[in-house]
């Protein structure tokens, strides 16, 4: 079995939903609480590639504080994707998004000069006190650069394997059946 390992990162806002969404893609469960943990971590997702060949998906997370820092050049280092996330029940999370996404343009870019592929991820859309609208994620994805959005709820499981089947970077795991 031949082995393709692929480096993903997650970015975004302290508790928009980061360590929820890999817990839920990786093991398919929602904990209520999470303990916040310092440094980074990555967890493990393997997928078939072909009847020879895996994909080791390495999903970067920052924990702790999500500050911005000198660390975040090493952190992205090597990244194929990036997921930049926030919650939608709170605006500056969302505001906080473009910060995100220029730091990792300007630290880092696929081996080919080109950007690393971004899709911007609404979470927490179960939640009824939505403040971000839907036009407005619309506009800033466009004109920020990002492959493309989704609402996601992790709590109830909505659009998390979807965002990650169907982002950008999954052209190097999905075979083309
Ligand atoms: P992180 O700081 O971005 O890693 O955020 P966490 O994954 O630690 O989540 C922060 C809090 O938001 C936790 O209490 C989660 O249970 C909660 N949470 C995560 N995703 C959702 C969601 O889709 N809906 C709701 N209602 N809560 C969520
Ligand atoms: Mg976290």
């Amino acid at each position: 079995m031949k082995e393709h390992v692929m480096k993903i990162l997650i970015v975004g806002d302290t508790a928009v939903g980061k360590t929820s969404f890999i817990h839920r893609y990786v093991s398919g469960k929602f904990k209520e609480t999470y303990k916040m943990s310092l440094g980074v971590d990555f967890s493990v997702k393997v997928l078939r590639w072909s009847e020879k060949e895996t994909v080791r998906l390495h999903i970067w997370d920052i924990a702790g504080q999500d500050r911005f820092t000198s660390m975040t050049r090493v952190y992205y280092k090597g990244a194929l994707g990036c997921v930049v996330m926030f919650d939608i029940s709170d605006s500056s999370s969302f505001l906080k998004c473009h910060q995100w996404k220029l730091d990792l343009d300007n630290k880092a870019t696929l081996p080919s000069g080109a950007p690393i592929p971004c899709i911007l991820l609404a979470n927490k859309c179960d939640l009824p006190e939505r403040v971000v609208t839907a036009d407005s994620i619309a506009e800033f994805s466009k004109n920020n650069g990002f492959f493309t959005w989704m609402e996601t709820s992790v709590r109830d499981n909505r659009n998390v394997d979807e965002a990650m089947r169907f982002s950008p970077w999954s052209i190097f795991y999905r075979p083309s059946w």
